[in-house]
């Protein structure tokens, strides 16, 4: 494939054979720095995994980084902050990294790249006076990757690192991953304001077929959930916990009161781990009926509690818990109580996929008064990088990194955000590291 402005490097692209991801000893994987303090961020992750592979492979195998354009570096490169051919080479490589995006929040026509500043004018930055960075309102970057490469499910893992001052007395066994449907649910863009020509019509329609009245000044919203969007979804949840080896996949939903679009995903998601995964699956209902409640060996689990239900138990007994599998709205809630729990979003990592792409990524923002400052934390993006090499299959060189990861916090050797946090707590031996020399305490602890 022949790209403008994007080199591919030498190396291994990754396949799909027979649905099987193959992975060369060299896979080429794009790379986007993102904004802001992705310029910090990206070169310390990419430091770390190089040297996790090195130690965990002798040599054997290294990633071949292929550096992506958007955001501020699109605009640079292309003259857009979100090129077509970032997206083709991404759908080409069918793996990437990602730091944070600057997206557009307020009323104003323009945006700087550089240091996330609206104003209502192009050329010069009102706040930092690059000249080079300032672009019309855009939608979000992040956003359009998933639709354009329909991303179905945002992956979120949930995990405890020891160290860390967490809410919850029962943090340490916070250990789950959450699979949230990514296209459909109301955030499928059916938004109808009051009065609206589609508001009221739905509103008609309703009455129409079947009698019943819903406020004229009613704003109205559309909740599709399709069997096809749950499928796709569920099976990737217990693909990952085959995959990883996890016990259990929880089906999330509210179908107590919305039977036929969450009930249908919690009894669609059943039915397609009875069709398709028979071997390996037992559904809780059996495992009561014929099995006393116990799991047969080497089963997974397939349960489903109702959505108000899970936020408790994520919290009391979230032990428990292994892979959770959401519609969208649920999702969105779900993950950011969860990170919470183990002492907020500095290290939640994520990744959006579909089938044949994964698009791994820091889940926060870009912390633009933090640029260029080697200050902030790496985590977020590192761990997202593990989560990568998992999904590769290089399992050896994620325990590495996690192992340097869950050292240096323990021993208090952390960015600034987790030794204030860690002070706090009374710690008295924390020594604050910058961005990279966080990085270099992973990279010494694998
Ligand atoms: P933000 O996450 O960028 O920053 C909020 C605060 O969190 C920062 O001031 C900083 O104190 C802290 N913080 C964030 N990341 C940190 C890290 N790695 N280490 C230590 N501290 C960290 O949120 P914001 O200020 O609301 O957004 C800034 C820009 O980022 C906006 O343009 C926003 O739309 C965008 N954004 C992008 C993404 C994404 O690309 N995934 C996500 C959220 C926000």
């Amino acid at each position: 494939m022949k790209f403008e402005k994007v080199t591919i490097p030498e190396g291994d692209l990754i396949e799909y054979r027979d649905g099987k991801m193959v992975v060369g000893s060299k896979p080429i994987i794009g790379v986007l720095r993102g904004d802001g303090i992705g310029i910090d961020i990206t070169p310390v992750m990419q430091n770390v995994v190089n040297a996790a592979v090195d130690k965990a492979y002798g040599g054997d195998r290294a990633i071949a980084w292929c550096p992506l354009y958007a955001g501020y570096e699109g605009l640079q490169k292309y003259g857009s902050e979100f090129p077509e051919e970032t997206v083709e080479a991404i759908r080409y490589l069918k793996v990437a990294i990602k730091g944070p995006f600057t997206t557009p929040i307020g009323e104003e026509t323009h945006v700087c790249l550089n240091c996330a500043h609206q104003q209502n004018h192009e050329g010069k930055c009102d706040n930092c006076g690059k000249t080079d960075s300032v672009c019309p309102r855009f939608r979000s970057i992040n956003v359009r990757f998933r639709q354009y490469l329909d991303l179905f499910a945002c992956v979120r893992p949930i995990k405890y690192f020891e160290g860390v001052p967490a809410p919850n007395k029962f943090a340490n066994q916070v250990d789950f991953v959450i699979f949230r449907e990514n296209t459909e649910d109301v955030y499928a863009g059916f938004d109808y304001e009051r009065g609206s020509e589609m508001a009221l019509a739905i509103i008609d329609l309703i009455k129409a077929k079947t009698g019943r009245e819903i406020r004229p000044d009613s704003g109205i919203g559309v909740k599709p959930i399709s069997l096809f969007g749950t499928e796709r979804l569920v099976r990737k949840a217990i693909q990952w916990a085959i995959d990883q080896r996890l016990p259990s996949v929880t089906l999330v939903h509210k179908g107590n009161i919305m039977k036929f679009t969450e009930g249908s995903f919690a009894k669609w998601g059943y039915e397609l781990a009875e069709r398709e995964f028979k071997d390996q699956t037992i559904s809780e209902k059996r495992v009561w009926d014929e099995f006393d409640g116990k799991v047969p060996d080497g089963k997974i689990l397939i349960k489903d509690r109702i959505a108000d239900s899970i936020f408790q138990q994520i919290q009391t007994r979230p032990g428990e818990y292994s892979v959770l599998a959401t519609p969208n709205l649920n999702g969105d809630y779900l993950s950011d109580a969860a990170i919470a729990l183990v002492g907020g979003l500095g290290l939640g990592p994520g990744a959006n996929m579909s089938d044949t792409v994964g698009l791994f990524e820091a889940t926060h923002g870009t912390a633009p008064k933090y640029t260029g400052m080697d200050k902030v934390n790496p985590g977020s993006l590192i761990l997202s990088a593990v989560m990568m090499l998992e999904h590769l299959g290089w399992n050896e060189a994620a325990i590495l990194i996690r192992k340097g990861l869950s050292e240096a916090i323990q021993q208090g050797r952390v960015t600034y955000d987790l030794a204030r946090l860690m002070r706090g707590e009374g710690r008295e031996d924390i020594e604050e590291l910058s961005c990279s020399g966080f990085g270099n305490a992973i990279i010494e602890r694998m």
